[in-house]
């Protein structure tokens, strides 16, 4: 270059060389992270909304980096995505969450009952070992289909519409269900529903948000609507991001039949789970 004017090309090679330096890093320690086991699942408890009974938990992945302390799977998820990384850290949340899942039906009664809500990514579902896969840790760690229970996306669904379809009945064969997760922010499609057999509609935080101190009738409408649109189509309603009790009575006035949130409990630690498994049993 001349001098410090660098041309606009120059520039954007200084940048982009920046850019792609900071993917290529982020990736070489997402890698080592894999190896490293710096990841670990939180559990987030589901509960009826009437009686507060504890119905499973949502698994929600975190990495513990070793200087960056706990970062949030929004941050890292995507570049796991982009980078393949995505497939073995999959493999490695199921694995976890199967197995915990495990620990605690061995140790509570109460638990056989309870589901594993496991988030799947796009490109965990395409991979063609995905049932071989779940196959091969339901058996090693003995847990029954009937405690799991998939989490996909609309976008998921509507980009993956025949792999669903086929997948469909050897799941039901293992009593595995599926909820459909962040329900109403995607295409919604109100006409899909009805040709997939999905168990739970998961009502997203934002529809929630509005239910507080009736800030917006049209999200309660909303709610209104999709709790009939589920009992009519025979499925299950889990509202998530219930942060106050208002929420809470509104909702089950609605007829939500469970909910997740900060008012319950935020995500706990496999250890915080588990104590809160035990208060279960001691009411
Ligand atoms: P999501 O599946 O919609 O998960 C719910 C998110 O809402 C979680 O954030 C949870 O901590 C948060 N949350 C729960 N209750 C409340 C509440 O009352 N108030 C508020 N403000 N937030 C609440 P988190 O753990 O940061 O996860 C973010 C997203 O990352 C998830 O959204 C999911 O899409 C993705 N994700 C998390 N874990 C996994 C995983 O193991 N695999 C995959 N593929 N994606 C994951
Ligand atoms: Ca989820
Ligand atoms: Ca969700
Ligand atoms: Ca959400």
């Amino acid at each position: 270059a001349k001098g410090n004017n660098l041309t606009s090309y120059e520039l954007f090679n200084v940048e982009m060389r920046q850019t792609m330096l900071e993917v290529f890093e982020l990736e070489t320690s997402l890698r080592q992270a894999l190896e490293q086991q710096q990841f670990i699942l939180h559990y987030q408890p589901i509960v009826s909304a009437t009686s507060l009974e504890l119905l499973g938990f949502e698994a929600l992945v975190r990495w513990v980096h070793p200087e960056k302390g706990l970062i949030s799977p929004g941050k890292f998820i995507p570049l796991a995505e982009e980078t393949g990384l995505i497939i073995p850290l999959s493999e490695w949340i199921f694995q976890e969450a199967c197995s915990q899942m495990a620990q605690w039906c061995a140790d509570f009664r109460m638990a056989s009952s309870l589901k594993m809500s496991i988030n799947i990514a796009a490109y965990h579902f395409q991979s063609p070992q995905f049932l071989e896969k779940i196959d091969q840790i339901l058996t090693e760690t003995q847990l029954l289909g009937k405690n799991l229970k998939l989490e996909i996306t609309e976008s998921l669904l509507i980009k993956n519409t025949d792999r669903f379809l086929s997948l469909v009945p050897q799941l039901q064969q293992r009593q595995i269900e599926i909820s459909l997760d962040d329900f109403g922010t995607g295409y919604s499609s109100l006409n899909y529903l009805k040709r997939f057999p999905i168990n739970t509609l998961k009502i997203d935080k934002s529809f929630v948000d509005g239910l507080d101190y009736q800030k917006n009738q049209a999200d309660v409408s909303i709610i209104e609507a999709i709790i009939h649109i589920a009992q009519s189509l025979g499925m299950d309603v889990v509202a998530e991001g219930v942060e106050t009790d208002r929420q809470r009575q509104q909702l089950q006035q609605l007829g939500c039949e469970a909910i997740q949130g900060y008012l319950m409990s935020p995500p706990l630690t496999s250890e915080k789970a588990r104590e809160f498994i035990n208060r279960q049993l001691s009411v």
